[in-house]
């Protein structure tokens, strides 16, 4: 009885403390975030000791009054929302009332500020949670904060932080992710005296990137064409096809100016990447979407890292789409590498561009037979036999075949082919090129016709334990669709019985039951991360892989300039349907570099 009380200010602030501020960078990120929606157009950060002995941040904000400048460190003191109903649409970074008094109980604080047109400013000193002085201050406009000894006051939590280094590279990437988010802010990065970085205001975001992390990052990735899809803004930059990283450090995505970690958006860009990401990587997205603030719900944490978004399915559709589209695009870069032609001048004969279309691309199939994967034997394939003409394909003639844009030098390895290009020497993994030129054949005819099938001399069944039966029957209509004769054929002792009389045209195997077996297990993992829509293409990619061209096949010199024209056809030529590369190339000045004669 009688036990219940109140906690003192102090302590609960404190306590808030506790989620709010887990360790110097979060201090970092909660002042930043303060002066950005202060409408700074400079922000300067200095640490030492990894934050923990010192962080300061000053800005040229519009800074407080004295009256603002008290009330500020009370708790929920703030000047962003007003009403409960403005937490439906939250503009701003910070809403919550929370980082300054939580920040200024666990620390040595000092905030100095002053309004733009103020004479003279206010300086406040706060130790651990108690105000120890409040004067007139003599410093520029806007707003300085002094955070020193974090954790003084809290020995447990201090035992938590980790090295000096670590906690300074969490700092830096805090504030990478908010000097990416807001390109047109200039960026001061002091770390014990030493300047790490110094990041001129910019409207442009790849100029920010190069600043941060170099020109060379800048050229693996693409501008992501402005799109407003019902409402749904998504600008940006992402990586090339085939570009990844083995870690997430590089996927960051802002929504309406915050970075967030969000699985929604993750999936869509696993989704929207498919083919173009190898198995295991991350691609490298700066990713800026914007959307009625309504649609987000920010409140979910303290540290407001994490959002809920209204309709997550529609935002992972269009965003998937949207990266699709934007990677596809990257073909354009491709011709152009080829063209035009240093060493080959067309003679007499005006340049025809490549033709991009399915009838091109079909004609793959023609010049160049499915090599039986089963051979080992290393004899050349024989030279393609003249094509013949079903009716409904359109084989240009050798006339009016585009001329060459790349000279053929030979075979590395009997497994890359060596280009040269107007821009120096390529290398092409056959294997690769072929697998993805196969796969998108088989997806064009599977968006279209559906696959061939070929027929079972005899009707195969299999039977399937429940759990394996409610995965086949959702997804047996994407398995017709493929080619796949496969329908439920009964029940028996609790599993069903599935019969079989058809597989995919462009499969060749011996054991259609072990196929079968395969691919259940190999899609079972994926779809769980996979939109049905999805699992026909992961499907096409397995089998591709294992009847294209292998390494070791020797092709014949009109075959291998086919599956270059067939490559240079495919709409994510850069990358096989595993996202490993299908090309590398070395350009004249990587060359003159490695012979010295350029430095
Ligand atoms: P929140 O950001 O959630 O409102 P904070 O505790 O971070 O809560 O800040 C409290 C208030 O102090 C803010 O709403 C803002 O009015 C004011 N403030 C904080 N930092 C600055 C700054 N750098 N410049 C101007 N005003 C600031
Ligand atoms: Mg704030």
């Amino acid at each position: 009885m009688g036990n219940i009380r109140l906690l003192p200010e102090e302590v609960a602030n404190q306590v808030a403390a506790g989620e709010v501020v887990e360790r110097p960078a979060s201090v970092v990120k909660e002042l930043v975030e303060n002066s950005l929606d202060a409408q700074a157009r400079r922000i300067e950060v200095l640490i030492r000791r990894g934050g923990i002995s010192h962080i300061k941040i000053v800005d040229d904000g519009i800074g407080m009054d004295r009256d603002d400048a008290l009330l500020c460190l009370e708790r929920h003191a703030t000047s962003k929302i007003r009403l409960g109903s403005d937490l439906a649409a939250i503009a701003t970074l910070g809403f919550r009332g929370e980082a300054l008094p939580s920040i200024a109980s666990v620390s040595r604080f000092r905030l100095s500020t002053r309004p733009r047109e103020a004479e003279e400013g206010t300086e406040i000193l706060i130790s651990g949670g108690k105000i120890e002085a409040v004067r007139a201050g003599g410093d520029a406009p806007g707003t300085q904060i002094e955070v020193r000894s974090l954790f003084y006051n809290l020995p447990a939590r201090r035992k938590f932080l980790r090295t000096e280094n670590t906690e300074s590279s969490h700092i830096e990437h805090a504030l990478h992710l908010q000097a990416i988010g807001h390109p047109a802010v200039a960026f001061t990065f002091l770390r014990d005296d030493r300047t790490v970085f110094q990041l001129p205001a910019s409207a442009d975001l790849s100029d920010r990137l190069r600043d941060l992390y170099g020109r060379e990052l800048v050229e693996q990735l693409v501008i992501i064409p402005e799109t407003d899809i019902d409402g749904i803004q998504v600008r940006g930059m992402i990586g090339k096809p085939g570009i990844s990283r083995s870690s997430r450090t590089q996927q960051i995505s802002f929504v309406n100016g915050r970075a967030v970690e969000n699985p929604t958006i993750n999936y869509a860009l696993r989704e929207g990447y498919h083919t173009a990401l190898m198995r295991g990587q991350h691609p490298v997205t700066f990713l800026f979407l914007d959307m009625d603030p309504a649609a987000v719900d920010v409140n979910v944490h303290p540290a407001k890292r994490e959002v809920r978004f209204r309709d997550p399915m529609h935002l992972r559709e269009v965003l998937a789409g949207v990266i699709r589209r934007t990677l596809e695009a990257t073909r354009g870069d491709w011709e152009k590498k080829f063209t035009p032609p240093v060493f080959t001048p067309p003679v007499n004969r005006s340049f025809v561009p490549l033709p991009a279309t399915e009838s091109f691309v079909k004609k793959a199939a023609l010049l160049l037979p499915l090599v039986d994967s089963s051979g080992v034997n290393s004899t050349p394939v024989s030279p393609p036999p003249v094509p013949m003409q079903p009716p409904e394909l359109e084989v240009p003639s050798p006339v009016s075949a585009p001329p060459p844009q790349f000279k053929i030098l030979g075979v590395l390895g009997k497994l890359y082919i060596l280009l040269e290009s107007a821009e120096g020497l390529v290398l092409v993994d056959q294997h690769a090129a072929h697998e993805r030129i196969l796969f998108e054949q088989v997806q064009r005819s599977m968006e279209t016709r559906g696959v061939a099938s070929q027929r079972l001399l005899l009707p195969l069944t299999i039977n399937v334990p429940p759990r394996d039966h409610a995965w086949l029957s959702q997804n047996l209509a994407t398995l017709q669709r493929m080619g796949m004769g496969i329908e439920p054929f009964g029940q028996s002792a609790g599993d069903t019985t599935y019969k079989i009389d058809a597989i995919p045209g462009f499969v060749r195997t011996s054991d259609p039951l072990q196929l079968i077996r395969q691919l259940i297990d190999d899609l079972r993992s994926v779809t769980t991360q996979t939109s049905s829509l999805r699992l026909g293409e992961d499907v096409i990619a397995k089998t591709v892989c294992r009847h294209a061209v292998k390494a070791n096949d020797l092709l014949h010199p009109e075959e291998q300039s086919q599956l270059i024209r067939d490559l240079m056809a495919c709409d994510l030529p850069y990358c096989c349907p595993h996202g490993r590369p299908t090309l590398i190339q070395f350009s004249y000045p990587d060359l003159e570099k490695k012979f010295g004669r350029k430095v």
